[in-house]
């Protein structure tokens, strides 16, 4: 195994960077933040860079933070526990109808998707046509959220835990798809919803005044962070395991939806026990070069070896499951996707409808201009961001998409 696939940069009174962009472009505000991070006191060993690499609030989002005694919201990210889920169906390509219209239309039917603030017509307010184990998990993810909220009360503003089951907006997605054997794969990306979000906001917000009180200056204020031993720390620990939680029961409870749309058309359909469902955002406790740490991933994949993952292109390039190589120099991880390769805006300014629809051609999606900021060409070339981190996952599947529902 070639364990020198990565740059190693160093850094000024920090910890070094270690990247895996061979072959990628890295945007310079990216290397930016990677210097602020790797600066930080608190910051173990090095700073992983994967080749999805890109700008983020306060952290690069494709970037792996060990740290000590600390943590910093802004780096777990707004959408706490957002990830993928994928499993293999019994069905062959051979099975699906030439129009898959009537498909995704049974798909955007069953899984809310889209603006669900404030309670809109996607919110999963009223839980009467939900099934008895899905009100059963809201249950005990409410019970546990009113904790969270007796200890941090602005907390409870957010009434979005009705969110649970929705897939939300622009990135997230559903999507159909067949591997190398022309067996057909249901794919799906989404967090924790507005009531993460919630959680990541109040918290960001607690540490950046946290900083202000001892006079800590950062390079980015975004960087704020919240010291092991107060109370604040704990309160966020608690509350981002409990949004990891319902990141990965929502992502449970769409997949269930899905599966009970595709009964419709196929009554016979069967899973296998190849499922995966990873978070890309969030945080865990890890030993790492002999020491227990705390693990950032902000938009990196948990990769030890034989961890399976799923790294998705976009809307019109392949996706690939993918089975950890364990690389410790990496934390274990590996990227999250190919990473965007500009922002929304400069997307919808650059490519046309016309660019749009060829690079979907052999997808059924959506072809309007409301997605012109999620088309392929706004992401980096999954190809290459494979072969940047060939040391650190195989892979299992190559998928193509047939069907996707943006959110
Ligand atoms: P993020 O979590 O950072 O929003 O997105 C993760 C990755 O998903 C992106 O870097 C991109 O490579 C991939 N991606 C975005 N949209 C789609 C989509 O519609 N389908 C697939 N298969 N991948 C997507
Ligand atoms: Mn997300
Ligand atoms: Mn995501």
């Amino acid at each position: 195994m070639d364990r020198k696939n990565f740059n190693t940069i160093s850094v000024e009174n920090g910890v070094p960077i270690k990247a895996w962009t061979k072959g990628v472009p890295v945007d310079a505000a990216a290397e930016q933040q990677l210097r602020n991070v790797a600066g930080l006191p608190f910051v173990f060993h090095h700073v992983a860079a994967m080749p999805d690499v890109h700008w983020g609030m306060g952290a690069t989002i494709g970037s792996v933070i060990a740290t000590r005694k600390a943590i910093i919201p802004a780096a777990v990210g707004v959408d706490i526990g957002c990830g993928m889920m994928a499993v293999r169906t019994n069905l062959p390509a051979a099975r699906l109808p030439d129009d898959l219209r009537s498909i995704r239309l049974a798909i955007e039917a069953a899984v809310p998707h889209g603006r669900t603030d404030n309670g809109g017509a996607n919110d999963r307010g009223a839980w009467g046509e939900v099934p008895q184990a899905a009100v059963n998990v809201w249950a005990g993810l409410a019970q546990d959220f009113a904790r969270l909220c007796e200890r941090t009360p602005t907390l409870a503003r957010s009434r979005s835990i009705h969110h649970l089951g929705t897939l939300g907006t622009g990135n997230h997605f559903i999507e159909l798809c067949l591997d190398e054997a022309d067996a057909l794969w249901v794919m799906l990306h989404s967090g924790s919803r507005g009531v993460g979000n919630r959680i990541g906001a109040v918290f960001i917000e607690l540490a950046k005044k946290e900083m202000e009180r001892f006079f800590v200056h950062l390079p980015d204020a975004d960087l704020a962070y919240l010291p092991q031993g107060t109370e604040h720390f704990a309160d966020y620990m608690r509350a981002v395991s409990w949004a990891q939680k319902f990141a990965r029961a929502n992502r449970q409870l769409m997949m269930d939806g899905v599966l009970a749309a595709l009964a419709q058309f196929f009554p016979d359909i069967e899973t296998d026990e190849m499922a995966v469902n990873c978070h890309h955002n969030y945080v865990d406790t890890e030993e790492h070069f002999g020491e227990t740490v705390l693990i950032t991933r902000k938009g990196a994949v948990r990769a030890r070896m034989g961890d399976l993952g799923i790294i998705p292109g976009s809307m019109g390039a392949r996706s690939f499951i993918v089975r950890g190589k364990g690389n410790p120099e990496s934390f274990c991880s590996c990227s999250h996707g190919a990473g965007r390769l500009m922002s929304r805006n400069q997307a919808t300014r650059q490519f046309s409808l016309e660019d749009h629809a060829v690079a979907t051609a052999h997808v059924e999606c959506r072809k309007d201009g409301g997605v012109l900021d999620e088309t392929p060409g706004a992401y980096k070339d999954v190809d290459a961001v494979m072969n940047a981190q060939a040391d650190l996952v195989d892979i299992v599947h190559t998928l193509r998409q047939v069907v996707c529902v943006k959110g």
